[in-house]
């Protein structure tokens, strides 16, 4: 039978990352908006109190969720500050590579070293000249006896001057082109790594991107994960494993947003009555409200195919992202659009979350790759 209330288990889960973010996002999350800076206290905290690494196995230091379990951890985390939210959840989609295709022995090694040290890592894909078109990636990594020789330009990098270590993709064989896509672990202090100057954005400001040049970057063989050439494999499989976290920060953004409108309009008095009395707004709430129940079961679903190994991961996992990033992108604005006046201040969090919950259409695929994975997926 189909049950769709929580275990308790992860109703645990859920108190948990609740807790945690009522105590340590939310009461930072205006601060960091303003100082764009990489919230180290936070998540030296998330770190202490066992909320970094949910999806790592628990061997490794990790919390040893499944999907579902890290889509209801996730959703908390992007209630109280989506920016904050990627920074403790950027990771996974760095590690994932990893957990895809890596030897027992790397996974000991980088892991240990990651949870060890408390730190972050970063997954470095987008290139200026290859966004949505992955097979556009131009850098590489020659093999001279037994080490690559990095030579290339990444951009947009989440994480990339704050991590310890960098997922690369790039070509190890340029005339066989994406064929030859391969992804390789490098140490960010490994001499001819250069990180540029953070990104300057309009939300999200909590988590922080920079440009990374490698020039002649050294790095042992050894560093190679899974073969060679199977990076483009590599970086489709973690997305369909990571996206549905995406959908999930967006899921909870939407619900605070949801709710501070509601809140609000039930005390703001106009024309005599509350606003919520006129039917105009309460059927905005309404629909607000039924957005985000749709989103979070869509996400709950792809989490859930993900983790009985159904087939069509991809399909799944697309259309959780773009239905639910979409829908956040809709249900803030209409909370800013209720408060009014209001909800375009900073007195209230709606207009933060409204440029937040913007990126979340954007990066890990926008929503239109998104559209064409689904669309690949129905016709073939
Ligand atoms: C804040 C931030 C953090 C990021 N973090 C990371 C990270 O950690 N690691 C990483 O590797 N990358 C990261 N990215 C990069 C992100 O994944 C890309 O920005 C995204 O994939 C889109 O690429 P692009 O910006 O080059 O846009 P483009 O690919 O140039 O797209 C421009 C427009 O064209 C549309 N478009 C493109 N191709 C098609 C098509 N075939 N059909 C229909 N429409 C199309 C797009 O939807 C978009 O609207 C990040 C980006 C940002 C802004």
């Amino acid at each position: 039978m189909v049950n769709f209330s929580l275990e308790p288990h992860q109703e645990k889960i859920r108190e948990k990352y609740r807790d945690f973010t009522a105590k340590y996002i939310i009461p930072n999350s205006r601060k960091y908006d303003q100082l764009a800076e990489f919230p180290w206290e936070v998540v030296k905290k998330a770190y202490d109190e066992g909320i970094m690494n949910g999806l790592m196995s628990k061997e490794y230091g990790g919390n040893g969720f499944n999907l579902f379990e890290g889509a209801v951890a996730s959703e908390e985390l992007g209630y109280g500050c989506i920016g904050t939210g990627i920074s403790i959840d950027a990771n996974t989609l760095a590690l994932t590579p990893l957990y895809i295709a890596a030897s027992e022995a790397q996974k000991k090694r980088w892991f240990g070293q990651i949870v060890e040290q408390k730190a972050v890592a970063g997954y470095c894909l987008t290139e200026p000249n290859a966004g949505s078109d992955v097979q556009g990636i131009k850098t590489t990594a020659i093999r001279k006896g037994d080490k690559y020789i990095i030579n290339g330009h990444k951009r947009f990098i989440t994480n990339a001057e704050v991590s310890t270590i960098l997922t690369v993709f790039a070509l190890v064989d340029p005339t066989r082109g994406s064929r030859s896509l391969s992804a390789i672990i490098v140490p960010t202090n490994t001499p001819g790594v250069e990180i540029k100057p953070r990104l300057q954005k309009m939300g999200q400001k909590a988590s922080v991107q920079n440009e990374i040049i490698f020039t002649d970057v050294e790095v042992p063989v050894e560093n190679l994960i899974g073969d060679e050439g199977y990076g483009f494999i590599i970086a489709m499989k973690t997305f369909d494993r990571t996206r549905t976290g995406v959908a999930a920060l967006a899921v909870g953004a939407a619900r605070r947003a949801f709710e501070t409108s509601r809140d609000w309009s039930k005390k703001r008095i106009q024309f005599g009555k509350p606003i919520a009395a006129q039917q105009a707004v309460a059927f905005m709430l309404a629909e607000m409200a039924t957005k985000v129940e749709t989103a979070r079961l869509m996400t709950w679903k792809a989490a859930w195919e993900y983790d009985t190994n159904a087939k069509n991961l991809g399909l799944s996992s697309a259309m959780a992202k773009y239905w639910a990033t979409d829908m956040a992108m809709e249900v803030a604005t209409d909370a800013v659009q209720v408060m009014a006046g209001d909800g375009y201040s900073y007195d209230y969090e709606v207009e933060k979350i409204m440029r937040d919950v913007k990126l979340t259409q954007i990066y890990e695929g926008t929503n239109q790759v998104q559209r064409l994975v689904i669309s690949k997926n129905i016709l073939k």
